[in-house]
């Protein structure tokens, strides 16, 4: 049975505290969301600003597959708003519980029904489709939602959704309101759950599997408070968990995981490491009980392959590292130890774990190539020139030099500050040969003082999935974070090679 999925990233995920998307940002949002195949995208709130009206007719006249939605109170001069924005579908919503209805509408119920049908009648009358919601359906009194739900279809709505607003349902409660909701209007339903108890993906599944046929959902679950029902973690469910009906829905999931890291970016909020489907560890496996399992098969620890979602799994070496899930890192980049060395190593792994440090890819090399008594890995790319300036009223900026298999290169950058800058230009060079992008840059301050040690941490990544994190300690913030990115830029180089089989190591 196919399940719709509405996105409301671009209206609730956008009313997370602290977001706020320009036109063109909205539009190409859009534009992702559309190519990952949702069936319908929520793309604002046409009446809150002149901004927003903008980026929704970008929108609408983008030609995209999704059908365009756009919010609206059950007042005229909002769904006009719409109408002026080039929308063809609302979703109109009123509150109906008494909560809403004596302290932020001051209300009656019958007022409110009033309001209600007007306004489908209104949208109708101008030919739109009307989605209508009961704001805080879950906390209204049930027969009165009831009675709303009938007459609103009756009014000519063309869908109903249930908002679990300030996600106060129970699986079981949303189950039973699903069912009013269907026997009242007899019209397709909605939920639009909301993640305050961290049941929002649970609650809409459970509407789904009393007869709702579509979820409002988010990218990343972003959305007020605690943020709505996660685009990824409801259709992955979905998809691959036990239920006795086979649900699917129109989604590329092999473009999940891209999308959230778009999305992440550019609205400014990041997936938490431990997040289903997105988060960074989602698919990380670091003790050796676990990277046994998978290395012998990946169904022992793992419910879904990552390529599904378009990751990659990857091991990390720390005080529960095996030998086996170390092995496996140190064979990517053509490191084979025998059982000696293996032990050798592994216990300065966990020593260095044991001081409660990770340990990262380019420590693991280093402690192997001592242990095997190698002449240290081959570094494709060196340093050999560099200077930064930047100060007040003058955009920060960066001069590198570079020999990359032995040709020499260079280039300059701006940048919001002399790392950046400095980043930026590197990039600019090995951008030909190793599209490599910073995922991650963290730096700390090992002791007091101005004249203080720092430690710079980052994690890069190709867009093969290719990862690689190097740490570097200095006294200056800038050529350490440099000197940090070249070797987690060569360990990626150097993995990608070994793929190929260009270089032998
Ligand atoms: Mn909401």
């Amino acid at each position: 049975m196919k399940v719709r999925i509405f996105d409301t990233t671009l209206r609730d995920g956008e009313q997370t505290p602290g977001v706020a998307l320009s036109p063109d940002q909205k539009l190409s949002i859009a534009k992702k969301l559309d190519a990952l195949g949702v069936d319908a995208i929520e793309a604002g709130f046409p009446i809150v600003s002149e901004g927003e009206r903008i980026g929704i007719k970008m929108i609408t006249e983008a030609n995209l597959k999704a059908e365009i939605c756009g919010l609206a109170r059950t007042d005229k001069k909002d769904i006009d708003a719409a109408i002026d924005c080039g929308l063809k579908y609302i979703h109109t919503f009123i509150a109906t519980s008494d909560i809403h209805l004596e302290h932020k509408l001051h209300l009656t119920r019958d007022q409110v029904l009033e309001k209600a049908i007007e306004a489908v009648e209104y949208g109708k009358s101008r030919g739109l489709q009307v989605e209508f919601s009961a704001e805080d359906a879950t906390r209204s009194d049930r027969d009165f939602l009831k009675k709303v739900f009938g007459e609103v279809a009756k009014a000519g709505a063309d869908r109903i959704d249930i908002p679990d607003t300030v996600g106060y349902s129970t699986p079981q409660y949303i189950a039973e309101i699903t069912k009013d909701a269907i026997e009242a209007s007899k019209l397709p339903i909605s939920v639009h759950c909301h993640n305050d108890f961290g049941l929002a993906v649970a609650n809409a599944i459970s509407g789904i599997q009393a007869g709702a046929s579509c979820a409002h959902v988010t990218i990343n679950g972003i959305g007020e408070r605690a943020g709505n029902a996660s685009l990824e973690e409801f259709v992955m469910a979905l998809q691959c968990l036990q239920f006795e009906n086979k649900w699917e829905t129109g989604i590329n999931t092999k473009l999940i995981y891209e999308t959230s890291r778009y999305i992440s970016n550019l609205v400014g909020v990041p997936v938490q490491p431990n997040k289903a489907i997105v988060g960074e560890n989602a698919f990380g496996h670091e003790s050796g009980i676990h990277t046994h399992g998978i290395l012998s098969n990946p169904l022992t620890y793992e419910p879904i392959s990552p390529e599904l979602v378009g990751r990659h799994r990857w091991f990390q070496v720390g005080k529960h590292a095996g030998a086996h899930g170390m092995n496996a890192m140190l064979k990517e980049y053509g490191i084979v130890p025998d059982e000696n060395q293996t032990k050798q190593i592994l216990a300065k792994v966990k020593a260095i774990g044991d001081q409660g440090k990770q340990v990262t890819d380019v420590e693991l090399l280093s402690i192997a190539s001592e242990i095997l008594g190698e002449r240290g890995i081959k570094r494709i790319v060196q340093l050999t020139g560099f200077s930064v300036s930047t100060g007040i009223g003058t955009m920060p900026y960066a001069f590198v030099k570079l020999n990359i298999d032995g040709k020499e290169v260079h280039a300059t950058d701006y940048g919001v500050g002399p790392v950046d800058a400095s980043l930026n230009a590197i990039q600019k060079l090995t951008g030909e040969i190793a599209e490599v992008r910073v995922k991650d840059y963290s730096l700390a301050s090992i002791s007091g003082g101005s004249n203080a040690l720092c430690e710079v941490t980052i994690k890069v990544e190709d867009p093969y999935g290719n990862m690689a994190t190097a740490k570097s300690i200095g006294e200056d913030i800038v050529t350490t974070s440099v000197q940090a990115m070249i070797d987690g830029i060569n360990r990626i180089m150097l993995k990608k090679m070994l793929k190929e089989k260009k270089v032998d190591n």
